[in-house]
């Protein structure tokens, strides 16, 4: 098809004054109401935790056990000892302990990270909130690209071995944002083995979806904590996660896991800032999913909802752009997302164009470190939110911008 005929079709799609959004990877109104019992679950005259305690009033700093017990299992570490339960979010459990290397330093620093100028490994594309507490704290970002196993590790290894100042990395390893796919057996193992100039190197495995599988066909992964401690390297991981996509995304329960020792660490400087968490909203959660085979039940009905979702995301980008050369999308199993990736210099007017036709998508650029796509070529599509028909109706005009931007790249390279 010729760039007028192109255009003629957007105009069509222009004059329906469409307003789609597929810019959020949040849980759509459905996805929220599979979770509405859990406010009925602790009552005005029922609300002592199962061991006795007093929900209502200060205390159980790191949470009530039968929550401990629950994001043990979760979490997949070996015992109570090495949970903490948060608060809602699990961006705020990061961001905390971020926040506390740089003024404190790490259970086993030799100094605050705040002493030095510090870098963290980005691999792109990744989570833009991740960005965000880098930028925010001034920490220095080093971009490294995603295969489909995880990120590079060559590049990952060397870049530890030879920088101090390289403390941390971000891993979102199952099912990621933005890419949907999941960290191999052999990453899990390098990154738990790996040479790293600073002992108090951190690896924030962020498993945010964890247990968001789309199917029975699932994505099965290493354990970070036990491999790391294989090697000697018990302080390496964090690990992050919250009921946000499980629940309620804005009062959800978060935690985080990790050796005693960084748990004590977190542990020490969480009594300095909170007398207790919200342990109403623990015990709603503990009594809503009993434990966590019940949790794995209640993903079903997420899976229920949000694969068709994906189904047709990808049918139509298949139908669209498959075996045109022009486009390339992941097929995760789980998750929120899919990466888009299309001609280079043309994602900045592909999310133009859409949001000219009505469709809003997650601003390009918004996947790398200071949004600054290098190729300007990869958008992140969320799709759980829009019912069928608008995926039907907005994939359409992200595949039709597509078309658009690479035929005007093209007659601009000619000119
Ligand atoms: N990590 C990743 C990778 C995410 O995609 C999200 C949600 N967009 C979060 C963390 C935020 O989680 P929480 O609501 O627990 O802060």
């Amino acid at each position: 098809m010729t760039l007028e005929q192109l255009q003629t079709q957007f105009e069509a799609f222009k004059a329906k004054k469409l307003s789609l959004d597929m810019s959020r990877g949040k849980p759509s109104a459905a996805q929220l109401d599979l979770s509405n019992e859990l406010l009925d679950t602790v009552t005005s005259n029922d609300y002592l935790s199962s061991t006795g305690a007093e929900t209502r009033n200060y205390g159980g700093l790191d949470g009530l056990p039968a929550t401990k017990q629950l994001f043990k299992d979760f979490l997949e570490v070996s015992s109570v000892e090495e949970v903490v339960i948060g608060g809602n979010a699990s961006l705020t459990i990061m961001h905390d302990i971020i926040s506390r290397g740089i003024t404190h330093g790490m259970c086993d620093s030799y100094q605050p990270w705040g002493k030095e100028k510090i870098k963290f490994i980005c691999p792109v594309p990744g989570y833009d909130r991740h960005f965000s507490i880098c930028e925010h704290f001034g920490i220095d970002m080093i971009p490294v690209a995603c295969t489909e196993d995880g990120p590079d590790m060559d590049v990952v290894e060397k870049l530890v071995a030879n920088d101090s100042s390289i403390k941390g990395i971000w891993i979102v390893p199952k099912y990621s944002n933005p890419t949907g796919l999941s960290c191999s057996d052999e990453v899990v193992n390098r990154l738990s083995m790996m040479n790293t100039a600073a002992e108090d190197f951190r690896i924030f495995w962020d498993n945010a979806y964890a247990v968001h599988h789309l199917s029975e066909d699932q994505d099965q992964l290493k354990n970070i904590l036990t491999t790391c401690k294989e090697f000697g390297n018990d302080n390496r991981p964090f690990i992050l996660c919250s009921t946000s996509k499980i629940t309620f995304a804005g009062a959800g329960v978060a935690a985080v896991g990790g050796s005693t020792d960084n748990m004590d660490w977190y542990r020490k400087h969480l009594f300095i800032s909170t007398i207790g968490p919200d342990k109403l909203n623990q015990e709603r959660h503990n009594r809503f999913f009993k434990n966590i085979e019940g949790l794995y039940e209640h993903m079903k009905k997420h899976a229920a909802l949000l694969k068709p979702r994906f189904v047709k995301t990808l049918s139509i980008l298949e139908e669209e752009l498959g075996g045109t050369n022009l486009a390339t999308w992941t097929k995760p199993k789980g998750g929120y997302f899919i990466s888009f990736n299309v001609p280079e210099g043309c994602a900045k007017r592909v999310v133009a164009l859409s949001a000219e036709a009505g469709v809003k998508l997650t601003g390009a650029g918004a996947t790398y470190p200071y949004k600054k796509d290098p190729k300007n070529s990869n958008i992140r599509l969320a799709p759980s939110c829009p019912t069928i028909d608008e995926i039907e109706q907005a994939m359409r005009i992200v595949c039709l911008a597509t078309k658009i931007a690479a035929l005007e790249m093209k007659a601009s390279v000619a000119v």
